[in-house]
């Protein structure tokens, strides 16, 4: 018997698992054949962009219902390092250390919010990163706002004006309502670029800052965060913000993991691999979504987000059985690119092309996000084998849809 081991339970990792179970399936071969095991520190597959939204119900999905009617096995374990010389895997799991062995690995351990050394950020920042962090923050509101009033309580300083951050502070004044925090509120987003939302593209900006003041959430750019304590923030111009809620959203990396491969990396740590998923110089390992990087158009590389990451898995996962199998493998070829950036209340802003267009903003945009969000990158939740294989077909879906009319 052969076997597979995905490791990350993510938008990739999901869609590797089930692609490849697909696949077994589609050339004949059982579990008994080709073992696919996927492994996660958590026991869900959480939809990770909806983690800055208030009602966190629907955002981690159990994987038995997902692995179990299509024969993917899964274990619970913290994954420690990866010998692709042994094809091994070090694993720290409920009853200690142990080690798997792998024919073939696809490697879909995502990325994580890098947390500088900035004194007390380890200690008293939020983010909104994991479904776990995500549950801290949500406590944390609803706790301060069953609290006393005091300096403070009803701020929130946002860091990082990127998409992660704007989301978050976009979302922000009806968290705030929800948790009953009304009174003398402020929002506060803080980056050292001169403007907000500078990796989104100057066409996007103006919607963006109009959005933000709509809201009233308040800016301090190019200034850093230079310590952060329990009851505020000390920013590298010399203000005290007196704030409960720090919530750190500040630039993202691919897992260390991908460190423990010999294939070149970029700058984001991310693996550099072919259009078949394959990881250079690295047999037998394939690698999708945030921790991987694949030219898609030719020209582009992927960029962290569940748009690549989701069809990067549905290949990786055709792929990795198909190569095990000694048959063609199938390259990913993604010719768009849109955004759909959240804007709370005011609605949202979607963008396409690679130079971020706006074609819809305020409402029209929001049903786009919200079909996003809610439904399109759901996985089928029947428990029926044929949905989940329909879903995982190595296919690009087309671009989602949008509603109202075009902006001039
Ligand atoms: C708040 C927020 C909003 C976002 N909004 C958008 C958006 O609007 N549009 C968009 O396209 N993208 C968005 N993104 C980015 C998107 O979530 C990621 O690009 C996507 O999740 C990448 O998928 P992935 O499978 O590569 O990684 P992940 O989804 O991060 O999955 C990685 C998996 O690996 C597991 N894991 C990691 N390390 C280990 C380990 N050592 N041991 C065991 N398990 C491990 C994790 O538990 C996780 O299940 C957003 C991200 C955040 C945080």
């Amino acid at each position: 018997m052969a076997r597979i081991v995905v490791l990350g339970a993510g938008f990739a990792g999901l869609w590797a698992a089930i692609g490849a179970a697909r696949k077994r399936d589609e050339i004949g071969a059982s579990d008994r054949d080709i073992e696919i095991r996927l492994i996660d520190r958590n026991p869900y597959h959480n939809i990770r962009v909806r983690n800055y939204e208030a009602d966190l119900s629907e955002v981690a999905l159990p994987l038995p219902q997902l692995l179990d009617p299509i024969g993917v096995s899964h274990g619970i374990g913290e994954v420690e390092a990866i010998d692709s010389a042994r094809r091994e895997i070090s694993l720290v799991t409920s009853s200690g250390k142990a080690t798997l062995g792998y024919d073939r690995l696809v490697l879909a351990l995502g990325s994580e919010v890098m947390r500088p050394d900035i004194p007390g950020l380890a200690e008293h920042a939020f983010d909104v990163d994991t479904y776990t962090a995500a549950l801290r923050l949500e406590d944390h509101l609803v706790s301060l706002g069953r609290s006393a009033p005091s300096p403070g309580r009803s701020t929130v300083v946002v860091v990082g004006a990127g998409f992660t951050g704007i989301e978050v502070a976009a979302e922000m004044p009806d968290r705030l309502a929800r948790a009953g925090l009304t009174g003398s509120r402020r929002i506060i987003l803080v980056d050292p670029n001169p403007a907000v939302g500078t990796t989104i593209g100057a066409h996007a900006r103006p919607v963006i800052e109009t959005a933000l003041s709509s809201l009233q959430v308040e800016t301090r750019l190019g200034v850093r965060v230079a310590s952060v304590e329990a009851a505020g923030v000390h920013l590298s111009s010399g203000e005290f913000v007196a704030a409960q809620t720090v919530i750190w959203c500040a630039g993202m990396r691919a897992s260390r993991l991908a460190g423990s491969l010999a294939g070149a990396r970029d700058r984001l740590g991310r693996l550099l691999v072919d259009p078949f998923m394959r990881v250079a110089d690295v047999p037998g390992v394939f690698a999708a979504g945030d921790v991987a990087s694949s030219v898609v158009d030719g020209l582009h590389p992927t960029v962290m987000s569940c748009q690549f990451a989701r069809p990067m898995g549905r290949f990786a996962g055709h792929n990795v059985v198909a190569d095990l199998a000694g048959l063609p493998l199938l390259p990913l070829r993604i010719d768009w690119y849109v955004t759909v950036l959240d804007l709370g209340a005011w609605g949202a802003l979607y963008t396409e092309g690679w130079d971020r267009e706006v074609k819809t903003t305020g409402a029209a945009a929001k049903a786009t996000k919200q079909t996003i969000n809610r439904k399109r990158i759901y996985p089928p939740m029947s428990g029926s084998k044929d949905d989940l294989f329909a879903a995982a077909a190595p296919t690009v879906q087309a671009p989602p849809p949008t509603y109202g009319a075009p902006r001039r």
